[in-house]
């Protein structure tokens, strides 16, 4: 059986550049780990398409998969569920392959309780200032729902200290070359590489 592979989580505020970031990692095909497409009941924005940047679904679709236990974890964000299909997930794991979550702080800290060994990433912004003109630039939110996801991310930071690595976005091909870096390294890790070398060594024995 294939060694299980490692779940990662990139998490952090909304607006903070995850998307983006996320895409910038997945640019390069390099990669040797698997995004997870999340399920969301919010309306599809301009340029989204169903299948790849989100499932679309109905609030009853949503629920149903709920109670049916399919989901890894879900959160209701400004108004929306969105959560993470656990099918597809436990199988890449199952196949060793590694998979890549990029989810709103509840849900990471669901993952996290479910999952303790996964990798938990935080992206936080150079500062709110900041965060609120890229809200702002993406053009999509009303002020009352800007203001909502504001006052989000200040609680969202507050919950950095719950993650293995925090990475300032500051330039987005600067905050993917660091994410990658850190999976890189974790996978070196002595408690994820120790029981296979065990045992290879057993068989030279
Ligand atoms: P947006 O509406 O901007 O696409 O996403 C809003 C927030 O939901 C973002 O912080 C995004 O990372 C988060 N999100 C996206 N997919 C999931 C998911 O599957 N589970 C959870 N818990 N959050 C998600």
């Amino acid at each position: 059986m294939a060694k299980r592979g490692m779940l990662i989580v990139l998490s952090g505020p909304s607006g903070v550049g995850k998307g983006t970031v996320r895409k910038e990692i997945f640019s390069e095909d390099s990669n040797n780990f698997d995004y997870s497409i999340s399920m969301t009941t919010r309306q599809k924005r301009p340029g989204e398409v169903d299948g790849k940047d989100y499932y679309f679904v109905t609030k009853e679709e949503f629920e149903k998969e709920i109670a049916e236990d399919g989901m890894l974890e879900y959160a209701q964000y400004v108004d929306n569920y969105y959560g993470t299909p656990l099918k597809y997930v436990n199988e890449m794991l199952d196949a060793g392959k590694d998979v890549f979550l990029e989810i709103e702080v509840k849900g990471a800290m669901q993952v996290r309780k479910k999952v303790p060994d996964g990798l938990f990433i935080f992206l936080t912004p150079p500062d709110l200032m900041e965060l609120r003109q890229r809200i702002i630039n993406r053009g999509t939110d009303d002020l009352a729902t800007i203001n909502k996801r504001m006052e989000k991310a200040k609680d969202e930071i507050e919950m950095m200290q719950n993650y293995d690595y925090a990475v300032v976005n500051d330039e987005v091909p600067k905050a993917a070359e660091k994410i990658k870096t850190i999976i890189r390294a974790e996978r070196w890790r002595v408690k994820r590489f120790l029981p296979d070398y065990k045992k290879q060594l057993g068989d030279v024995k």
